[in-house]
């Protein structure tokens, strides 16, 4: 018997926290043996479909949901909990510029940082809210007694993304492919990777011709969010609760040898700097992720990388203001 881990998961009404309570609930995040416990926030406007969630939580009878509880106050939320998915982010509203959607979400991701370092300084975090990079080093820099290494964004999205449609492309199960790497912003400056990727056990750069790579498939993982709302009329939600679940239970419970793509800290490495949620890959093993070291970057890549980084910098510098000294 395990004790119950608890997990909190903001925007807990929104599209893509309907899917992924349930999952975490089923125990597809933390294992089939590890019960749960849930604590949804969500803005006091929401409350309403917050318990309706619960409500469909309860029916489900997940054996390892050994309890939950829905809240508008961060502060409450964040009690004590091991783990916090933060989903809930403003949308950007008619006419409003992307540095009014960083300002506005600056102030939210402030407030939870402060909640999170006050209530649940080991809590591991994983930010999904856009713009996610930016929001988790603003969580990050106002929680000064969390590790850093606790505060991840994620881009494991655009790495499933390139993995299927590299995998479509070389005429393989997604089972087959291996070591594609997202390095940046999760935006459509992200660069990915596959200098390092192999395809049915052959190196992915000698498998797929070059032009396709370039012309191809880094504009369609870049610009995949934006061709499932014009084929759905919605955004994507049940891949991003996906995505949230493999990133969660990599770090959780080990990729076993695999890598995996996460905004975390930057440390000087690959010409990065210091002080920017940049995505590298990363090899987890229970509870921590060990950033990969020593790969090689072609000038392309490097070129990309460093395209990236410029719109992380610019990211940070429009809410610089908000940065505690
Ligand atoms: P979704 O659940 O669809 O999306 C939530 C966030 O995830 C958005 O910022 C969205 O960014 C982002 N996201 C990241 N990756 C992806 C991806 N690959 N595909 C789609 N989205 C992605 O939004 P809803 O509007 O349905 O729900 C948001 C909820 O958050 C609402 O219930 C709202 O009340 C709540 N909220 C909670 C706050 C809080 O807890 N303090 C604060 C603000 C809102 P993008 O917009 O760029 O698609």
């Amino acid at each position: 018997w395990k004790p119950p881990v608890t997990v909190a998961v903001t925007g807990a009404a929104g599209a893509i926290g309907y899917s992924l309570l349930f999952k975490i609930a089923s125990g597809e995040m933390l294992g089939p043996d590890q019960p749960v416990v849930l604590s949804l926030l969500d803005l006091p406007t929401s409350m309403d479909k917050v318990q309706g969630v619960m409500m469909e939580l309860a029916d489900c009878a997940f054996p390892l949901l050994h309890g939950m509880g829905g809240f508008s106050d961060a502060r409450a939320a964040f009690e004590g909990v091991d783990y916090a998915c933060l989903v809930g982010a403003t949308p950007r509203g008619p006419g409003m510029e992307r540095k009014d959607l960083l300002l506005k979400n600056a102030e939210i991701f402030a407030a939870q940082g402060k909640a999170l370092n006050a209530g649940a300084p080991g809590a591991k975090v994983v930010v999904v809210g856009n713009p996610a990079n930016t929001n988790c080093l603003i969580g990050m820099m106002n929680a000064p007694d969390m590790p850093r290494a606790n505060w991840t964004a994620m881009t494991r999205l655009d790495q499933t993304r390139a993995e299927g449609l590299l995998a479509a492309k070389a005429g393989v199960s997604v089972n087959a492919v291996d070591r594609v790497v997202i390095w940046g912003n999760h935006s459509a400056t992200q660069f990915p990777d596959i200098s390092h990727a192999t395809v049915g056990g052959k190196w992915a750069k000698e498998a797929i011709p070059d032009e396709w790579y370039k012309s191809t498939f880094i504009p369609e993982v870049a610009q995949r969010g934006a061709a499932i709302i014009k084929a759905r009329g919605a955004s994507s939600a049940a891949s991003a609760a996906q995505a949230a679940v493999f990133h969660v239970r990599d770090w959780a419970l080990g990729s076993r040898g695999k890598w995996a793509s996460m905004g975390v800290i930057s440390n000087g490495s690959y010409g990065i700097g210091e002080d920017l949620v940049y995505s590298v890959p990363v090899v987890c093993y229970p509870g921590e992720y060990r950033r990969v070291g020593g790969i090689s970057i072609d000038p392309y890549a490097a070129q990309m990388m460093e395209a990236t980084r410029k719109e992380l910098i610019a990211e940070r510098d429009a809410i610089k203001h908000l940065l505690p000294k």
